[in-house]
């Protein structure tokens, strides 16, 4: 294995310990890439969290989460008539499972269609945020939540503050329901929620604060694969750019591993994120600073990264590194699929 998120288990516990105890009741997150770590390891880390629910984002992911978390699953994505036929399937998992997934509604055509094909499905009713994402109108939620017996209310919100009062409105607006699913609200607007609406339970569903709360906790290192002198007029790579006087170093990482997948804001300069925007991320890959910090410097791409490795560019000057040495890699770890996750 080559391209390794390497954990401080001990250290990432106490940061998933210290967000729970600041998100009392939380819903963990675990979609996607599972944060880097992988929606197995995650489903286990809220099993010892102590969760009675996990969130999923997509219903491909219901299954999988199902056999690696022992309570509810609450897929995060709308249940849609015209999207989800394959929902026969999915009811006869759901069946064998003791009905612990739960799903989201957000229209009285999609819940029927739901019942038709699972009469006994569990649901929670989604609402329209200023998310603009998806959701029932605040005039519909009410008598949706009522007609679908939901188990509760979502609500997504955008990153930042400030959501206590669109969250009240909703709350206001549909005083039957006792449970509210929130996302992207601070632990402070929490507790000024729960004195607001006593009665009320707010559990919030949470993925970056939980899992990436303490950024020392972890860290993505790649194996050195070949090191190269290079002189003046050599070239490399697939698209034989020139290269500066130096060294080559192959290293473990690509595009398969989400290197270089970031947004052209994480490029150095203006101009680098111009070339971004216009050449597209890979294209530009070569012109900016890698994620790959080698002898303690953060390194140019020779070129765009392949599908499983990546050549860069090191200048002459300063330590050379010998095959088999690790390089730290920064990266955005939603974006990342290293070959494998160690703890510590
Ligand atoms: C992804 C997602 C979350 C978790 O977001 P984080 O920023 O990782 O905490 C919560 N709710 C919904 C609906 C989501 O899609």
């Amino acid at each position: 294995m080559s391209f390794v998120l390497h954990v401080d288990a001990a250290r990432w516990r106490a940061a998933q310990d210290a967000a729970a105890a600041r998100y009392p009741g939380v819903v963990p997150v675990v979609k996607g890439n599972g944060y880097g770590f992988g929606r197995d390891l995650l489903c286990a880390e809220a099993g010892r969290l102590g969760a009675s629910t996990v969130a999923v984002g997509l219903y491909a992911e219901l299954g999988p989460a199902l056999d690696a978390f022992a309570g509810d699953v609450l897929v995060m994505e709308p249940f849609r008539a015209r999207v989800h036929d394959d929902l026969a399937r999915l009811d006869a998992r759901q069946q064998a499972d003791a009905g612990r997934g739960v799903h989201t509604v957000t229209s009285a055509v999609d819940l029927e269609a739901l019942r038709e094909v699972a009469p006994r499905a569990r649901v929670v009713v989604e609402a329209l945020t200023s998310m603009n994402r998806f959701g029932a109108p605040v005039a519909e939620v009410a008598d949706l939540a009522h007609r679908a017996d939901a188990e509760g209310v979502t609500l997504h919100l955008p990153l930042g503050t400030g959501h206590v009062e669109e969250i009240s409105r909703f709350v206001d607006a549909a005083p039957d329901v006792r449970r509210w699913y929130v996302s992207h609200t601070s632990p402070g607007e929490l507790a000024e929620l729960a004195r607001r609406h006593p009665g009320r339970e707010l559990l919030p569903r949470v993925g970056t604060s939980l899992w990436l709360a303490d950024p020392a906790a972890h860290e993505v290192r790649a194996h050195v694969l070949d090191v190269r002198p290079v002189g003046k007029g050599e070239h490399a790579g697939y698209r034989q750019r020139p290269l500066a006087p130096g060294h080559v170093v192959v290293v473990s990482g690509g595009t398969s591993h989400g290197v270089a997948m970031e947004s052209p804001a994480s490029a150095a300069t203006p101009r680098a994120r111009a070339v971004a925007v216009v050449e597209g991320l890979l294209e530009a890959a070569h012109r900016v600073t890698s994620p790959f910090t080698v002898g303690g410097r953060r390194v140019r791409f020779a070129e765009p990264p392949h599908m499983q490795c990546s050549l860069l560019s090191l200048p002459a000057g300063g330590a050379v590194p010998s095959v088999g040495d690790t390089v730290p890699v920064r990266m955005r770890l939603t974006t990342a699929y290293p070959d494998a996750v160690e703890l510590h």
